[in-house]
């Protein structure tokens, strides 16, 4: 027995730094430190390649063109800077169009752009995580200029109909942005094909570093200019100014090779670890997968048990398990998950629903662990809450 534990199922939340990712990184923190900014020496000229190479493999990843790619500090900031700097070139009062389950960072950054006067909508979803594209084309209004919908749940998993989506916001001359940091290394991704204008990533949630991430900003943007929300040097097309981070850039570039090299086999071998893991927590009665009538990553999947203390069980769970309970990314803040909510989930049940999210170097002996301890635990924690029913009696 030689397993690490407590066994990780958190790739939703942050991966490890894949080691051939780290190997291409380590020369650029000490012999070839230069700035990428200086053109007139060879440390310069050294790192401006390293950032050329990474912004190539980056933009083949979505089917982009390099000059397409800005280099941001990760997914947040890359929503921040599309959505606020989209915002900033429009007539104030203009009209969003947004969705229930989007991430934080897409949700607290439209409330922001509410208090500047934008008008945002924010779709309900039906059941199964998906938006009803009726719905979405009654929202839309003259004064829509933006819609922003993610490709991939970071809760759920739950994939989007980006296409569609994306061809209905153009039919009605949109803007159409999507935060596609789960998807982005997991499943094929054509910004072109796909019809995308404007789109996040990040490179911790595909075995990059932690602290980099790219904003893919199409041509047709050109008539709504992103305004930089940081400014200072003109850096990355005076759409984010600051001395580029080379190590991290050239981490996400070998991120985004090895992720475009592999994601086909590794999906495969994913799926089948987590649909036997399902398979194998649905026998326990009264569990359920949120999302499971959607398409969705391969790699993950969102559980509830009816009648359990979900945050006894997460405790209990503790030395043996990484998992997350409702949002990992809203989890500094603790509520109880707003994209169960819309999915229609009961309080109770989203207090007692549960992330699994397998990666790169999980296991079949560390996906048989998990399932014997969650079949475990959620037995045992039904079982004392009836015990202690009892014996009130
Ligand atoms: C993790 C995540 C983010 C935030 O990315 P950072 O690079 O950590 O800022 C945004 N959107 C989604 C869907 C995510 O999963």
């Amino acid at each position: 027995m030689s397993l690490k534990l407590p066994v990780y199922l958190d790739h939703n939340a942050t991966t490890p730094v894949d080691p051939r990712v780290l190997q291409e990184m380590l020369p650029y923190f000490t012999e070839k430190f230069g700035n990428a900014a200086s053109r007139i020496h060879a440390y310069g000229w050294e790192a401006e390649e390293g950032v050329d190479m990474a912004r190539e493999n980056v933009a083949a990843l979505i089917g982009a063109r390099p000059n397409e790619i800005v280099f941001t500090s990760g997914a947040t900031e890359a929503v921040n800077l599309a959505l606020k700097g989209i915002y900033e070139s429009l007539q104030p009062g203009a009209h969003i169009i947004t969705v229930a389950t989007e991430h934080k960072a897409v949700l607290d950054t439209c409330r922001k752009l509410e208090k500047m006067g934008a008008v945002v909508t924010y779709l309900p979803v039906l059941p199964s995580g998906l938006i009803d594209l009726h719905v979405l084309e009654q929202a839309i209004t003259p004064r829509t200029v933006l819609l922003s919908v993610m490709y991939a749940n970071n809760e759920t998993a739950v994939i989007q109909p980006i296409r569609e989506i994306a061809a209905l916001a153009h039919k009605h001359g949109l803007l159409f942005f999507t935060d596609a940091t789960q998807a982005a290394g997991k499943i094929p991704i054509d910004v072109h094909a796909d019809g995308i204008d404007l789109l996040a990533m990040s490179a911790h949630k595909m075995y990059g570093p932690k602290g980099i991430g790219a904003l893919y900003v199409g041509k047709k943007v050109h008539h709504t200019p992103v305004i930089a929300q940081i400014d200072g040097g003109g850096h990355e097309r005076s759409m984010r100014s600051g001395t580029l981070n080379v190590p991290g850039i050239v981490g996400m570039g070998k991120a985004a090779e090895i992720c475009m090299e592999e994601m086909n086999a590794e999906s495969k071998r994913l799926a089948a670890l987590r649909d036997h893991f399902e398979e194998q927590l649905l026998a326990i009665e009264g569990s359920r997968i949120n999302g499971k009538d959607a398409p969705r990553l391969a790699h993950a999947t969102n559980m509830s048990f009816e009648n359990i203390n979900g945050e006894k069980l997460i405790f209990a769970a503790g030395s043996d398990l990484a998992f997350s309970r409702s949002s990992a990314c809203s989890s500094v803040t603790l509520e109880p998950s707003h994209v169960l909510r819309a999915l229609g989930l009961s309080d109770e049940l989203v207090h007692n629903s549960f992330r699994f999210s397998f990666g790169r170097f999980s296991t079949e002996e560390q996906a048989t662990y998990a399932i014997n301890i969650i079949s475990r635990l959620v037995k045992e924690h039904r079982d004392e809450r009836n015990i202690g029913y009892h014996k009130i009696l």
